[in-house]
């Protein structure tokens, strides 16, 4: 772990949603099976297809991520974490490649207020930096001064392909991708820890 410092205090907290606010919640292998698509990237399989392909395609994502928000379940810390930076006057923002039908589901079914939500409706998706380009733009502030926390490879290229400060939610995996995030956390306890650090409530 890199060594903390009063200038690392984050201007706003960006977050990726599935699996890091939320237990993971969609089935990839069992999507990707049902879509046709093999092992590629859902979206970037998307892009790839036609017209009417891509219509039946996308039906099959929009269901299954519609079933999996009405069923999710918050991560442990979760409300801790955003309570936390609330009472801190750190702003919050949540980046995803999920709908924003998806989104609002999940904020709704466990009234999350989160100040900016970025889905794939609004940018590009991690791990192009444009979606957190976007969120800092919202929320007024530069993305060398935001923290990037999330759970998948592409919250964390995303995240350092927009310079901002990128911290890894493990979950206890050993790290399955080449890139390094500035810091790395086992869980939203640790990450609250690790705030706390830098926060005066
Ligand atoms: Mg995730």
């Amino acid at each position: 772990m890199s060594l903390i410092t009063p200038d690392q205090t984050p201007a706003a907290v960006l977050f990726d949603m599935d699996g890091t606010l939320t237990e993971p919640m969609l089935d990839f292998p069992r999507i990707k099976r049902e879509m046709g698509i093999g092992d590629q990237p859902i979206l970037e399989a998307l892009a790839a297809m036609s017209p009417g392909d891509r219509a039946a395609a996308e039906a099959v994502l929009l269901r299954h991520e519609g079933e999996a928000a009405r069923l999710s379940r918050l991560n442990p810390g979760c409300r801790e974490v955003l309570a936390l930076l609330e009472r801190s006057g750190i702003r919050t923002a949540l980046i995803t490649r999920n709908s924003r039908s998806s989104v609002q589901t999940v904020l709704q079914t466990h009234q999350l207020a989160i100040q900016v939500l970025i889905s794939r409706e609004d940018a590009a998706p991690k791990p192009d930096p444009e979606p957190l380009y976007h969120a800092c733009r919202r929320l007024d502030v530069s993305p060398g001064e935001v923290w990037m926390v999330g759970d998948g490879e592409f919250d964390v290229q995303a995240g350092l392909n927009a310079g901002a400060r990128t911290v890894w939610v493990s979950h206890g995996r050993l790290k399955h991708f080449p890139e390094t995030p500035w810091q790395e956390v086992t869980d939203l306890w640790a990450l609250e820890a690790l705030l706390g650090k830098h926060l005066t409530p």
